[in-house]
């Protein structure tokens, strides 16, 4: 579903994402763990377009991403992708913000897109704040509309970019869970993640980025639990 060949990224001269190579299965989950400014964002942003590539080669689901021919719009329509913070439109309704793009980009009648923003609300268990604006929903809430709205437009994958990381501690479990249950689902997902315990259940792999590469990758249970590389373990004992 996504294959990355020696992707590059510099932003002016600093050299941010120094050949990462990986192969993500349909169905996967694929957790990325690594320290601050090591480049986990950047890599996530280059994988939908958001970030325009300096070198190598990725294709999600056989479209080429860094081909500068390509119909960006047509391709994030497939990439969904759900960041830590400002994900919703604050002056839309809860349903507003799920029927947009649905009826902008897949042209989808206003009677059909409802039909599946209600259906999807329902899946996050939010039927009840269709109406609501995103100001008067909590953080976990708003997280899980927000995943509502880019399953909305039928993604092949979903990116998660720490989407509990600005949440109140108590809010994390409910947004974790929309999360787990779309990944038994089936679908592809590549999750930035400082949730530890998440990645030890959730993830067929974990990706530890380091300066810009993959430094170690492998099972849960094994680069969390024996890493090889010593950088992987130092990281683990600071965030453990
Ligand atoms: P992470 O998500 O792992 O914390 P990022 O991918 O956000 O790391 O950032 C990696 C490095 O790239 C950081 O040093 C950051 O300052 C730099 N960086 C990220 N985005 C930009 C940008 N748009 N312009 C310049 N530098 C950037
Ligand atoms: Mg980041």
């Amino acid at each position: 579903m996504i294959h990355v060949k020696q992707l590059q990224k510099n932003f002016g001269r600093a050299h941010i994402l120094r050949g990462i190579d990986c192969d993500i299965e349909e169905s996967e989950v694929v957790c990325v763990i690594g320290p601050s400014g090591s480049g986990k964002s950047t890599f996530l942003r280059c994988l939908n377009g958001l970030e325009e590539a300096s070198g190598g080669e990725i294709l999600v689901d056989g479209i080429k991403v860094n081909d500068p021919h390509i119909d960006l719009n047509a391709m994030r329509a497939g990439v969904g992708m759900v960041f830590q913070r400002f994900n919703l439109f604050p002056h839309m309704s809860v349903l507003d913000n799920l029927i947009m793009a649905p009826m902008q980009v897949k042209k989808m009648s206003k009677a059909q897109a409802v039909l599946v923003a209600e259906k999807l609300l329902q899946k996050v268990g939010l039927l009840d704040k269709i109406d609501a604006f995103p100001n008067q929903l909590s953080g976990g809430q708003q997280q899980r509309v927000a995943i509502a709205r880019a399953l909305a437009m039928e993604p092949k994958v979903m990116l998660f970019d720490e989407p509990t990381s600005a949440l109140d501690p108590e809010l994390v479990g409910e947004v974790l869970a929309v999360m787990k249950a779309l990944a038994e689902e089936g679908m592809t997902m590549v999750v930035v993640t400082h949730e530890m315990a998440f990645a030890r259940e959730v993830a067929d792999r974990v990706f530890f980025i380091d300066q810009g590469v993959i430094m170690e990758q492998g099972p849960p249970e094994q680069v969390l639990g024996s890493p090889h590389n010593e950088r992987t373990r130092d990281f683990l004992c600071k965030v453990l």
